[in-house]
């Protein structure tokens, strides 16, 4: 038996998962996105430069593709190789978004999109960690204003709250300032750990020298309760930086959005500045330690660390489709009955009766009604099982009389009661 990869999913049903795209894809359109594709397969470059060399994703979780070509060329060790094995599957889709915004040469802005589709990260899979999993990624490219970063949180807070019904979540939000800023704040932040180097984990030790602000990504409990002591970045900002970060709260205020702030948050990649956010399940029963739903914030110099020539200040957001998805069926286990439409099944309770129950199955569908039929043999008993396993909400049973007497037979499935009508008001019975 040959089964599938190790941290992959079989998708069996989509309908929860469909729901929850086209949902979201609505919402956004309402906002005035609109959607693109970018490809799976990109070069490796674009995400060293962008999410940055010492992220996890990037110094361990890559995908590199490799053709046969590019492995005979390597196997010959041609020149050529070094060109050929660059070539990994997407890790997210912010920065494909962005160097196609610079490919096209796109000049109009703010540039309003989403995309939806797979990310591979080699990571160790888990309940809502997967080597393959999918994203609903959402950005602005090319406005500057904090009062976007307001919109963009009280968007994603409406989309939660009320359109996909989502209970139990809270809004952490933090400010990472300017490169400026960071500079300063690496000095603070690094005195501190100094003194505690002690009381750190290696990889902490690690990060203190080559990306000191990821010391605050770590796993160990010990490590984070060290860090709720720690200087925060918000207390060693310029002027200015404080007052944009002041805004931007005023601003959620006022569109009613509520938030708490997490000064340790600094999130997973390294192109964030200023503005950082994630939408976190605080419901027990919910996605267990993979609680962070949504994460974003504001990428004002990704532009120019891909290769543009110009900065364009921007701010984006992707969701975890499966964690989404796990979510709403831990809260709503009737989510999956409300998604589909209403089924009827036909049963013809012999062969005979067959020809005139797909007849029937047609006018139904002629109608748009969700319609299916049972056309294997067996007992009138195991057919009106196999309907209620079908999720049927109404039986059609055409026997011999019914044929005879040019009715139908309707069975309520939830109900149990039965009427005889005439085959041609079926579809108002229904
Ligand atoms: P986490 O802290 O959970 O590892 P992250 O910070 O690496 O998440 P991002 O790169 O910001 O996540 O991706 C945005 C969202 O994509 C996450 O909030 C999460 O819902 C989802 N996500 C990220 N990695 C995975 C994965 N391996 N499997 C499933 N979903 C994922
Ligand atoms: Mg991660």
């Amino acid at each position: 038996m040959i089964t599938r990869i190790k941290g992959t999913q079989d998708f069996l049903d989509l309908s929860v998962y469909n729901w929850i795209l086209q949902k979201t894809k609505k919402h956004l359109i309402e906002y005035n996105f609109h959607e693109i594709a970018t490809p799976l397969l990109e070069p490796l470059e674009l995400f060293k430069r962008s999410l940055g060399l010492e992220t996890d994703v990037v110094s361990k979780e890559m995908y590199r593709v490799l053709s046969d070509t590019a492995l005979n060329v390597r196997q010959a060790h041609d020149q050529r190789a070094d060109d050929s094995e660059n070539i990994c599957l997407r890790p997210e889709l912010t920065a494909s978004i962005m160097r196609a915004f610079i490919n096209a040469g796109i000049q109009e802005t703010p540039w309003k999109v989403f995309s939806a589709g797979p990310a591979f990260r080699h990571e160790r899979p888990q309940k809502g960690r997967y080597r393959q999993f999918h994203q609903m990624s959402m950005e602005i490219i090319g406005s500057e204003s904090i009062m976007q970063d307001a919109l963009f949180m009280a968007m994603l807070d409406t989309l939660f709250a009320t359109v996909l019904n989502i209970k139990g979540y809270a809004l952490l939000i933090n400010y990472l300032g300017t490169r400026d800023d960071r500079a300063e704040y690496q000095k603070v932040l690094k005195k501190f750990l100094e003194k505690h180097s002690a009381e750190l984990c290696d990889l902490c030790k690690q990060r203190m020298n080559s990306n000191i602000m990821r010391v605050f990504d770590c796993k160990q409990q010990a490590c984070q309760k060290l860090y709720t002591a720690a200087p925060a970045i918000i207390d060693v900002m310029a002027q200015e930086s404080v007052f944009e970060w002041q805004q931007l709260k005023n601003m959620l205020e006022e569109l009613s959005v509520s938030y708490s702030v997490k000064p340790t948050l600094v999130r997973g990649l390294d192109y964030y500045n200023k503005t950082v956010f994630e939408f976190v399940s605080v419901d027990s029963q919910g996605l267990g330690a993979q609680n962070t739903f949504c994460g974003g914030g504001r990428y004002d110099t990704l532009a120019t660390q891909i290769g543009a020539k110009n900065d364009y200040p921007s701010i984006g957001a992707a969701i975890g489709l499966e964690r989404m998805q796990l979510l709403l069926e831990a809260q709503n286990s009737l989510i999956s009955h409300n998604i589909k439409p209403a089924l009827t099944v036909v049963i013809p309770l012999s062969f005979e009766q067959q020809p005139l129950a797909l007849q029937i199955v047609q006018m139904l569908h002629a109608e748009h009604i969700c319609a299916d039929v049972i056309v294997d043999k067996g007992s009138v008993k195991s057919m009106f099982k196999a309907a209620d396993k079908m999720g049927a909400q109404h039986a059609i049973l055409i026997g011999s009389e019914e044929q005879a007497s040019g009715t139908a037979t309707i069975k309520n499935m939830t109900t149990g009661t039965e009427v005889n009508v005439p085959q041609r008001d079926i579809i108002t019975h229904i």
